[in-house]
């Protein structure tokens, strides 16, 4: 296994409830570190670039307004295996099928408002990363 770094996202619904440092706790205690972390307030173009692989599905529109709904914790999280371990602490996308214990069994709202995105792979963390974070802000 190697060191890698993903991109997370908690998501309007969480900032709302403030619940960014539970999160920030599973993440932790699941070894990931946060190397890097800002707080803002997304546009609809930036949410619409970030999402646009999900373009032509029916629910992309309303995905999009959410994201801009209030702030967001950008973060990027290291360590071994990071992108694999971080999805699987955040829990399936569907809070009603994501394991006990989960970010998104124990936080989400709804399918949509899911508290947290994680990247996929480690080829689209990468691209994730660069979209919201100069290398300079990244401090491992
Ligand atoms: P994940 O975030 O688990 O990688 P996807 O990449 O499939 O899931 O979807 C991106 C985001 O779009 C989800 O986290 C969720 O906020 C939203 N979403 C996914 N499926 C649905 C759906 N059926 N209805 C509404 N929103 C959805
Ligand atoms: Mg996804």
């Amino acid at each position: 296994m190697a060191v890698e770094r993903t991109l997370s996202i908690i998501k309007p619904d969480a900032t709302r409830r403030n619940l960014t440092g539970k999160i920030n706790a599973v993440f932790e205690d699941a070894g990931l570190r946060i190397v890097a972390q800002k707080r803002t307030q997304l546009t609809e173009a930036q949410a619409g670039a970030f999402y646009a692989v999900h373009k032509e599905r029916p629910f992309y529109g309303e995905l999009v307004s959410f994201m801009i709904s209030g702030p967001v914790v950008l973060q990027v999280l290291e360590g071994e295996n990071a992108v694999a371990k971080h999805r699987d602490v955040m829990g399936a996308t569907d809070p009603k099928k994501a394991a006990p214990g989960t970010v998104r069994a124990e936080f989400a709202e709804s399918i949509e408002a899911n508290s947290v995105h994680g990247s996929d792979s480690l080829e689209n963390a990468t691209n994730e990363i660069r979209f919201f974070f100069a290398e300079t802000e990244i401090v491992g």
